[in-house]
């Protein structure tokens, strides 16, 4: 069973909108999982192998607990019925405490798609008198994060602190030569280097050094004060 999973498009998305929050999450003992619902492919520098291969890299740098592949299709992702009876016996399966998914508005169809699919999964996981795989289980929250093709500056429900996190994050992102460093302009700022400036804003915007944006549309309740940053 997993305590966090994060629902990404593409593989490198839950790296790009929340690889210092997964490290965070790890170094806290959490159990943490990520699914990708694509292979990502085609991309200009990218091959399924290629790709896979850099998501293994990745994927032991964050340390995660587990990661998936549904294996629906990129660029043609679509929130119809058989891709959420599919995510909902995943959910069933991990039972996660809490769910990630990308941010709803997106010029990218498939972070569109995988949005409303985490929203419509999560309710149907936990339907009874079913022929879903496992038992109904409905994870207490679910929180965007950002990995947006888009210029947007929403106003996040929290920002998560992950100074301690952030050369673990690069590092994870730097996995995705074919993505962010091939064919790329090497002069800076380089797309690795604008990647670290927004998690830098973040972090600017609570008092710390990087930060990760999060929002939810339920309302976040907390135990103490003393996390706050
Ligand atoms: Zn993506």
């Amino acid at each position: 069973m997993l305590e966090y999973l994060f629902f990404a498009p593409h593989p490198d998305d839950a790296e790009l909108g929340a690889g210092g929050s997964i490290l965070l999450l790890k170094s806290q003992g959490a159990r943490v999982g990520v699914l990708d619902l694509t292979d990502g492919e085609p991309t200009p520098h990218g091959s399924p192998e290629v790709r896979r291969a850099e998501t293994e890299a990745a994927t032991r740098i964050l340390g995660l607990d587990w990661r998936g592949n549904l294996g629906l299709p990129n660029r043609s992702l679509v929130a119809d019925l058989e891709a959420r009876r599919r995510l909902a016996g995943v959910l069933r399966e991990l039972r996660p405490r809490d769910l990630f998914a990308p941010y709803w508005e997106d010029a990218h169809p498939d972070h569109v798609a995988a949005s409303a699919l985490a929203d419509a999964a999560r309710f149907w996981a936990k339907l009874t008198k079913t022929d879903l795989p496992g038992e109904p289980h409905y994870p207490q929250r679910i929180l965007y994060y950002f990995s947006v093709h888009l210029r947007l500056h929403p106003r996040p429900s929290f920002v998560l602190d992950v100074t301690p996190h952030i050369e673990g994050k690069m590092q994870a992102l730097a996995c995705y030569r074919s993505q962010f460093i091939e064919g790329r302009p090497a002069t800076p700022p380089t797309l690795l280097d604008s990647l670290r400036d927004r998690a830098r804003y973040w972090g600017w915007a609570i008092g710390a050094g990087y930060g990760e944006p999060f929002v939810c549309r339920e309302e976040v309740g907390l135990r103490g004060l003393r996390d706050l940053v």
